[in-house]
């Protein structure tokens, strides 16, 4: 139990209908009582109460739910106060609870708590703050299925057959002889085989599950003036980007967020790739390329009043990662080529709205081929994928080794770094980088 109480605004500041704060912690039974003037409720039963303050002035007319530890969110004992959304109604439990001696609590303090009491492991608890972050229905199905256990399951039992591994060779330093051979005996040899290779396969997603978390970003590159900007505005239904006849407008890199068909997808308009003498201008070409070397996936767009001639610049930006886009079809007279750079071409007028839905439709294809995985967990932060690496590495190490002991020494360390993932292992080190990601309240 821990020694502090803390108590929350876990739904959020800001008006709204209805306002949920958090206590937990020992005096958290008491200030209910405090607040309430009566009894504590019976166990996790909404009941409702006129809530006052030391001096016995009213402060709301609300729901109030009383969760005794350690059958708790956090396995403390744990209060919330389910009250309208006003902020002075807020601001008067806040005084209140501070009066009796809570303590505000530190962003992700009631997750962290939960952690520690061995309710959640790390995987759950990270989960937990990619839900509240999740912005589309992909997010929220990865983000559920990681609270709901799946992501630690997976690394559980990695580990649990490497310490199984671990037990073969140390048993084997143990009661090894003469007539024993050096190196692993079969039976561990085949089980970390066996686990490196499932671990490899998982880490050789695509960086899936982190792109689902970040976006699939995707980068509108082409000469200036094609209409990259007035495609952006297109496809996000709303003007975020300045559109101009001049060239080289567009001097930095704009972004807008979309959910398409439930999957997160970042659009970026950039600079048009021109050489220019201009400062300001070279810079945002420069991040303008930088943008499209990093991008998951590049709509390359060509005006196609210039047809046929295509700009040498962006023909050679066409590869696999490339969606092939001729703008401007309203206005079109050459004949439009059926495919550019070995990619098919989708034809839209950024002016009538033609051609859009399709690309729309184009877009949401590849971001589904790139983020989909069927329903498997996939890694889902650059913690998880390094902890990982280090174990395959270790495994690696161990199945060469000359020697039992040495061997015994890589799979330990290899079992360290997948319970790091988890929260098994000394992760003192690791818990305030991992809470911090958190907002208050959860
Ligand atoms: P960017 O420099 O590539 O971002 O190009 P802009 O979006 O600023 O557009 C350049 C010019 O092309 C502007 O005058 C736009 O109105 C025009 N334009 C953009 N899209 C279309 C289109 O689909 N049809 C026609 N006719 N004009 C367009």
């Amino acid at each position: 139990m821990n020694g502090s109480t803390i108590f929350a605004l876990a739904s959020g500041a800001g008006r709204a209908g209805v306002a949920v704060f958090r206590l937990s912690g020992p005096d958290a039974g008491r200030a209910l009582q405090m607040l309430s003037g009566r009894a504590l409720p019976a166990p996790r039963r909404a009941c409702r109460c006129l809530l006052r303050n030391v001096t016995g002035e009213p402060l709301d007319d609300g729901l109030v739910l009383w969760f005794p530890g350690p059958a708790s969110f956090t396995g403390d004992d744990v209060v919330e106060l389910h009250l309208h959304g006003g902020r002075a109604v807020a601001q008067g439990i806040t005084d209140a609870l501070v009066a009796l001696g809570l303590r505000p609590a530190e962003p992700g303090e009631f997750s962290r708590r939960a952690f520690e009491a061995g309710k959640l492991d790390l995987t759950q608890a990270e989960a937990i703050a990619d839900l509240v972050d999740a912005d589309t229905a992909a997010q929220r199905r990865q983000a559920l299925s990681q609270m709901g256990g799946a992501l630690g399951r997976l690394y559980e039992d990695w580990r649990g057959r490497l310490l199984r591994a671990q037990a073969h060779v140390e048993a084997e330093i143990d009661f090894s002889d003469e007539d024993l051979p050096g190196g692993l005996g079969l039976a561990a040899s085949r089980a970390l085989q066996e686990v490196a290779a499932e671990i490899s396969t998982h880490l050789a997603d695509g960086g899936r599950g982190e792109r689902l978390r970040d976006g699939l970003h995707v980068a509108i590159v082409g000469a200036p003036n094609v209409g990259k900007s007035s495609l952006l505005n297109c496809l996000a239904g709303r003007d975020v980007a300045i559109v101009s006849a001049t060239a080289g407008t567009t001097r930095d890199v704009l972004e807008v967020h979309l959910d398409l068909g439930g999957y997160p997808v970042t659009l970026a308009d950039t600079a048009g790739l021109r050489d220019t003498t201009e400062e300001i201008e070279r810079e945002g070409v420069r991040r303008a390329r930088l943008r499209a070397d990093h991008a998951d996936l590049r709509l390359v767009v060509f005006d196609g009043t210039c047809l046929p001639q295509l700009d040498p610049d962006s023909v050679a930006m066409i590869d696999d990662a490339s969606l092939v886009v001729v703008n401007k079809v309203d206005c079109v007279v050459a004949g439009c080529p059926r495919a550019v750079g070995g990619q098919p071409v989708l034809g839209v007028s950024a002016a009538t709205g033609a051609g859009v839905e399709r690309l729309l439709a184009a877009l949401q294809e590849r971001a589904g081929a790139v983020l989909d995985g069927g329903g498997a967990p996939a890694v889902t932060r650059a913690r998880h994928r390094a902890a990982l690496q280090e174990a395959v590495t270790a495994i690696g190490r161990a199945r060469v080794a000359s020697l039992p002991e040495l061997a015994a020494e890589d799979v330990r360390l290899a079992v360290r770094a997948i319970g790091r993932i988890t929260g098994r292992v000394d992760v003192e080190d690791m818990l305030d980088l991992v809470f911090s990601e958190f907002c208050i309240g959860k």
